[in-house]
C-alpha cells in the first residue's frame, strides 16, 4: 500500500514531509481521493513518517505500521457485516486514546470510510477531535469529502489525493476482465475504477460506443452521410456531460483510426484501413467542439456544424 502511494502520490507524500520539516503538521487530516486513489497508503506512510523521518520501510517502526501492529497507530474500518461505523467504535478509540500510551511516541488513528459513519457517531467523533490532545493525528479517510459533517471537514485540514494515471487504471480495468478498447475508452473519460464500471452499466454511454463505430464506418466508406444519422440521434444528446462524453469517445476513435494500426480497436481495424480522408484535422474539428461547449452555444447546431464539416472533407478526399 505505501509502495504504491510512493509510486502514485508523490507529490502529496513530499508535501506532507515539508509539513513536518517545518513543524507544521495539522493534527487532524481529511484525506479524499477517488476509488483506487491509495488513501491507506497515504495514511500509513504519513504514520510511518512521523517514526522514521526516513520512511525507510525497513525498520521495525515501519514494519509494524505496515502490518497494522504498530502500538500506536490504530486502524478504524467497518465491522465485518456492518455498513456503518458504529459508536461504539469510536468510544472504544477515545478510552484508548485517554490512557497513556503503552509505547512512547505519538498516536495516530485512523478512521477509513469515515464519510460511512451515521449523525450520533459523527458528533461523538467531532467533540473527540475538537478537545486537543499533543501528540494525537487524526487521519480521515473518504472518497466524499462533501457527505462529511462540515463541522468535522473544517476542523481538519483537508488533502485532495491524485487521481489514477490513466494507463494504471487502464490495467486495472483489463485485470478486471473488460475489453481493452472499452477499458481505454473509459480510462480516458473517468478517473476510477468505480465510476468506470458505473459508465459500463450506462445505456447513454453504450450508446455513444455503438454511434462511434457507426460513423467510423462510414466514413471509411467514402459517402457518408453522417450529419443525417446524427439528426437523428440528437434526442439523446440532450445535456452537455452527454454531448462531452460522446465528443470525447469519438475523439478516441479517431485518434486510434489515425494510427496505422491501432493495437487497441483491433476489431475495428480493417475499417481503419480503408479511411481515405486526413484524420488530422477533423480530430482538430473534435477538439474546437468540445472546447465550444464550454459555452452556452445551441449543442444542436454544434453537433450538426462538426458532422457538416466532416462530411464535406470525407467526400473530398473520395472523389
Ligand atoms: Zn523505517
Amino acid at each position: 500500500m505505501i509502495k504504491h502511494a510512493l509510486e502514485t502520490q508523490k507529490p502529496i507524500l513530499d508535501m506532507l514531509h515539508k509539513s513536518m520539516e517545518n513543524g507544521r503538521l495539522s493534527h487532524a487530516y481529511l484525506f479524499n481521493g477517488e476509488e483506487g486513489s491509495e488513501r491507506m497508503g497515504v495514511a500509513l506512510y504519513f504514520a510511518c513518517m512521523l517514526y522514521c523521518p526516513d520512511v525507510c520501510l525497513e525498520c521495525k517502526e515501519c514494519k509494524d505500521i505496515m502490518t497494522n501492529n504498530h502500538l500506536n497507530v490504530m486502524v478504524i474500518d467497518r465491522l465485518p457485516g456492518k455498513s456503518e461505523i458504529v459508536k461504539e467504535q469510536i468510544e472504544s478509540l477515545k478510552e484508548e486514546l485517554s490512557k497513556t500510551g503503552l509505547k512512547y511516541g505519538p498516536r495516530i488513528y485512523i478512521i477509513n470510510d469515515c464519510d460511512k459513519m451515521n449523525s450520533t457517531c459523527a458528533n461523538k467523533l467531532l467533540k473527540f477531535i475538537e478537545e486537543p490532545y499533543d501528540d494525537i493525528y487524526a487521519i480521515l479517510l473518504t472518497t466524499n469529502k462533501d457527505s462529511i459533517l462540515q463541522t468535522i471537514r473544517s476542523r481538519c485540514q483537508v488533502i485532495n489525493l491524485l487521481p489514477m494515471d490513466k494507463a494504471e487504471l487502464k490495467n486495472k480495468l483489463i485485470n478486471e476482465g473488460i475489453e481493452e478498447d472499452k477499458a481505454l475508452i473509459l480510462s480516458n473519460i473517468y478517473s476510477s475504477v468505480k465510476a468506470c464500471k458505473t459508465a459500463l452499466e450506462d445505456e447513454i454511454f453504450n450508446k455513444c460506443i455503438n454511434v462511434c463505430k457507426t460513423i467510423i464506418e462510414m466514413i471509411s466508406k467514402g459517402f457518408p452521410n453522417t450529419t443525417i444519422y446524427m439528426k437523428n440521434e440528437l434526442s439523446y444528446y440532450s445535456s452537455k456531460e452527454v454531448i462531452d462524453t460522446f465528443l470525447k469517445v469519438l475523439l478516441l476513435y479517431f485518434i486510434e483510426a489515425k494510427k496505422i494500426n491501432s493495437f487497441v480497436f483491433i476489431k475495428d481495424i480493417e475499417t481503419f484501413k480503408k479511411i481515405k480522408v486526413n484524420l488530422t484535422p477533423l480530430i482538430d474539428l473534435i477538439i474546437k467542439s468540445q472546447f465550444n461547449l464550454r459555452y452556452n452555444i445551441d449543442r444542436e447546431l454544434l453537433l450538426v456544424n462538426l458532422f457538416i464539416e466532416i462530411d464535406r472533407r470525407v467526400i473530398n478526399a473520395s472523389n
